[in-house]
Parts: structure tokens; C-alpha cells; sequence
């Protein structure tokens, strides 16, 4: 028996603001013949389960009818620990942008822990996700369709993504070393911080957090191995260090004033 590298169960399929039933039923045949059973609704702008969610469901439809309908996106990802939007299009903020495959290579790692939860949001079929509900996802992920024509109808982009997901749950992926990526797929709007940079700011994070009296040295606990472990997870860039940099300047300034 092949020994899998994750559950399928640890993906939930979230769709936000659907207005054909259709399309319901037609995600629920295709997370069903890839293996996915985890379906949320956030907000559905129509009856759900309608017959013609039924019948396009072709005996998916216990999906359909188990799937929760929640009000918010943050309601129905509150567990997850990867969220990943989909979207046609490119928006005017960069945002770590995958391919489907880049996102498959990805789920050994990211679901190694059987708590683990990968939530693949997708949008509405005449206005996509909103930038509020894009800037809610760790990642976002680009099926890279014809330029001139690259918005797929909902259940066709689910496939795409389940399919790939079906992938890496049949084969330990072979390129997945549980490294962080070191590139975002996009063209980002400012260089990634060098080591210098990120050492520079550690010294000043935590002369900062000594004025502020947050940190004791004399009892460190293990408080900065856990900000450098959250800060270098998140691959700052040269004008996120500065903004954080500055920050840390005016509370360093608020606490000598205030001797
Ligand atoms: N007209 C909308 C697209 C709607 S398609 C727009 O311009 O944004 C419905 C949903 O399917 C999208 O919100 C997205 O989640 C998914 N989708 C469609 N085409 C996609 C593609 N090429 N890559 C990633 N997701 C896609």
C-alpha cells in the first residue's frame, strides 16, 4: 500500500459569494473524483442545494449537503495554518504568488502535522475575491491560463488545484525539502533584507523591547530565538525591515521620555 504523505481531508475547498447553484454541485464532483471531501460556502448568493446542484454534482451531492455556510472567511479558515486565494488575476500589491504545482510540492511539508489545515479560497464567478479577502491568504495561486483568457469557470479552476493536490498526496514529493522558498514567484516591489540588514534589526528589536521593559535579559527565555523564528519565516523585505525599524525607533523615544 502506497504510504501517503498527508491526509486529503487536510484540504478544505472554501468558495466565497457563489451565485450558480451549478457550480456548486460541479466543485463537488470535482474535489469528490480527487479525493477532497472538505467543502466550505462563505455567503453563497443563491440556493445551494437546489436540484441543479444535484445533478451536477453527478453523486457528489453528500458534499454539498455536509458542506457548512459561513458568513465570513475568517470564520471558515479560523483553523487553517495555509491559506491559499485563488485568483486570475494579478492585483496592484504583490503577493507571494504560486503555481498550482508550486503549491502541491509545497503540502508535504505544509500538512506534515496531522493538525495542519491548507484552505484554497476561491472567488465569485463575475468579481473574483476582493482585495480585503486576498490580503487574508498566506499565498495566493495563479493557474497560468492564456493571458487573453485566463478566468476559468469556479469548478474548472477547482479541478485544476484539486488534481494537483491529488498529485503530491500519490507520490512523497520527491523536490520537497521543507525549505522555505526563497523566491515568490511575482516580481516584488522591494528587495528581500539582506543578513546584515535582518542582524541589524534584531540588535535594535531587542534594545527596543529592553527600553519598553517586554524584555528581561538577565531572563531571556527563549524570547528572541522566537521573534528571529517568526521574522526570518516571513522573509522581510528592505522596506518592511525599515518600516519595523521605525517603529522600534519611536517606541525607544516614547520610553526615554517618559524617564
Ligand atoms: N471574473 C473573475 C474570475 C471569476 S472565476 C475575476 O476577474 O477575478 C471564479 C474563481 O475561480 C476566481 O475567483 C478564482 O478563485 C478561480 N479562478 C478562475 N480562473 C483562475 C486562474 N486562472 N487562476 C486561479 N484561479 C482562478
Amino acid at each position: 500500500m502506497l504510504d501517503h504523505p498527508f491526509s486529503l481531508a487536510q484540504l478544505r475547498v472554501v468558495l466565497i459569494g457563489t451565485s450558480h447553484p451549478g457550480n456548486i454541485g460541479g466543485v463537488a464532483r470535482a474535489m469528490k473524483n480527487m479525493g477532497l471531501t472538505d467543502l466550505a460556502l462563505v455567503a453563497p448568493r443563491c440556493e445551494v442545494r437546489t436540484s441543479e446542484a444535484i445533478s451536477r454534482a453527478s453523486g457528489a451531492d453528500a458534499l454539498v449537503a455536509a458542506a457548512p455556510i459561513h458568513t465570513s472567511l475568517d470564520d471558515a479558515v479560523a483553523d487553517a495554518t495555509l491559506v491559499v486565494g485563488a485568483s486570475a488575476r494579478s492585483r496592484t500589491l504583490p503577493w507571494p504568488m504560486l503555481t498550482p504545482r508550486q503549491l502541491s510540492d509545497t503540502l508535504t511539508s505544509e500538512l506534515s502535522s496531522q493538525e495542519a489545515r491548507v484552505a484554497l479560497v476561491f472567488g465569485r464567478e463575475d468579481s473574483g475575491l476582493t482585495n480585503e479577502e486576498l490580503q487574508r491568504c498566506h499565498r495566493h495561486v495563479n493557474i497560468p491560463a492564456n493571458p487573453d483568457f485566463s478566468s476559468l469557470n469556479l469548478a474548472a479552476a477547482v479541478q485544476v488545484l484539486a488534481y494537483e493536490c491529488r498529485q503530491a498526496w500519490l507520490q512523497e514529493s520527491p523536490s520537497d525539502t521543507g525549505e522555505v522558498p526563497t523566491s515568490f514567484g511575482v516580481e516584488w516591489d522591494s528587495p528581500l533584507a539582506s543578513h546584515a540588514d535582518m542582524e541589524r534589526f534584531f540588535t535594535h528589536l531587542e534594545r527596543a523591547l529592553i527600553a519598553v521593559e517586554f524584555h528581561d535579559p538577565a531572563k531571556p527565555r527563549q524570547l528572541m530565538a522566537r521573534l528571529r523564528r517568526l521574522y526570518l519565516r516571513a522573509r522581510p523585505d528592505q522596506m518592511e525591515i525599515s518600516i519595523l525599524r521605525g517603529i522600534l525607533t519611536a517606541m525607544e523615544k516614547k520610553a526615554n521620555n517618559a524617564r
